[in-house]
């Protein structure tokens, strides 16, 4: 597969193999647990990931879809899970060790939070700093001699802040410590995390990458050597693997993860273009709208699509908020994202995630997940739920 052609058409065929048993265009399942060992009296490496024995090693679907994400992000190799929380347990398993210390955007995925921030911490003795990885000197001043690990969320999940990749992949170099880049609220096609010096990429596939929201999933994306102990440790051995069926799915599902993205972005921007004028909304935060914090450095490493996620908050009181998620007809108030569909998911005062997150969302806020339908369709909506509202 040539590297250089076109996302959309490294989407379609990129990782797809030839069935020489009966010449079926579309990839089949392979429901097999196990496969035929050779009795020629060679080694048997019964816990590599190199050859086909057994499906927690390796297995035809899981590659066709790994194969699909190195051809579309240039990684060498990709580890494949059974959701995004066991891609990102992954990483922390395979790389720290008793004693090492890892730095971690305050803005970050629940079970990152609780892993960082109470498991490993109390099990494993691993030092953990929370901090505002917009502040890139912030990073800097938090390294020790024993760090190991910087993960960082860019887009941020919730706030879709971004932090500087290449600048503090170059501070994690320096300081000896590898940096893992969760960038599931952009997919691995509107900003390039690896490309910008980030030794692993992570996502969950759950969202924008299987985009359809029938199958949990997540992959670890970088160069051999780590993807190797990643696959070694916690696929073969922690074993939390992705099913054949599932693989096929998101492997399905990612073929038109380019188009879908171009969509998903074009219609956010102006949905957040619209939210940004009216007069029921007290903020709004979109990486490619002009008022965004980062917007500059989102033009730099977003290539122009910024995605399909959206902060914001409406005026009035908690009655108003939950009052707007009843009128809302063609957005559905659920958790998960980049899915078809649109979906919104308020956080209200009470959620204890709040202090972690910028001054402006301590008030409580929705994430909004721009699904496929038209931008007038999604604009209508909340307008009628506006005026319902009695917002505007
Ligand atoms: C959803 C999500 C995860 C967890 O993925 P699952 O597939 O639900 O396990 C991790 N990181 C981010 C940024 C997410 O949005």
């Amino acid at each position: 597969m040539n590297r250089f052609m076109r996302m959309q058409t490294i989407a379609v065929h990129g990782g797809n193999r030839k069935d020489d048993i009966f010449g079926a265009i579309n990839e089949p399942i392979y429901m097999t647990s196990n496969y035929r060992i050779h009795t020629d009296g060679t080694p048997v490496d019964w816990s590599g990931t190199e050859s086909y024995i057994y499906s927690r090693n390796r297995n035809v679907n899981q590659m066709v879809l790994q194969d699909k994400l190195c051809a579309l992000t240039g990684a060498e190799d990709c580890a494949i899970f059974a959701s995004g929380v066991a891609a990102l347990a992954a990483v922390f398993v395979s790389f720290l060790n008793t004693g090492d210390h890892v730095i971690v955007s305050k803005v970050c995925y629940s079970a990152t939070k609780l892993l960082l921030d109470k498991y490993l911490p109390e099990k494993y003795n691993i030092e953990v700093t929370f901090l505002d990885s917009t502040d890139t000197e912030a990073v800097c001043a938090a390294i020790r001699p024993n760090t190991r690990l910087i993960h960082i969320e860019t887009p941020g999940n919730p706030t879709t802040e971004i932090s500087d990749i290449r600048a503090i992949a170059s501070l994690a170099h320096s300081a000896g410590a590898l940096l893992s880049v969760d960038a599931t609220f952009a997919g691995p096609i509107s900003i390039f995390p690896l490309q910008l010096g980030a030794d692993l990429e992570i996502h969950s596939m759950t969202k924008y990458i299987n985009g359809h929201g029938d199958s949990l999933g997540g992959c670890v994306l970088g160069k051999k050597e780590l993807i190797s102990q990643v696959k070694e440790i916690a696929m073969v051995n922690f074993g939390g693997v992705l099913s054949p069926f599932n693989a096929w799915l998101i492997a399905r599902g990612l073929a038109t993860l380019p188009m879908r993205m171009a969509q998903h972005s074009r219609t956010a921007l102006a949905v957040a273009e619209f939210l940004e004028k009216s007069p029921a909304v007290r903020f709004v935060w979109y990486p490619g709208l002009k008022s965004h914090p980062q917007n500059n450095l989102a033009k730099e490493l977003m290539k122009g699509q910024y995605s399909g996620m959206i902060a914001f908050d409406i005026r009035g009181d908690e009655r108003v908020h939950l009052q707007f998620l009843n009128e809302l007809k063609l957005v559905t108030h659920a958790v998960s994202l980049g899915d078809i569909e649109s979906l919104i998911v308020y956080y209200d005062k009470e959620s204890d995630k709040l202090p972690y997150y910028p001054q402006i969302f301590r008030e409580g806020f929705f994430r909004f997940s721009i699904g496929l339908e038209e931008a007038e369709d999604l604009i209508d909506d909340l307008q009628q739920a506006f005026a319902s509202c009695k917002l505007v």
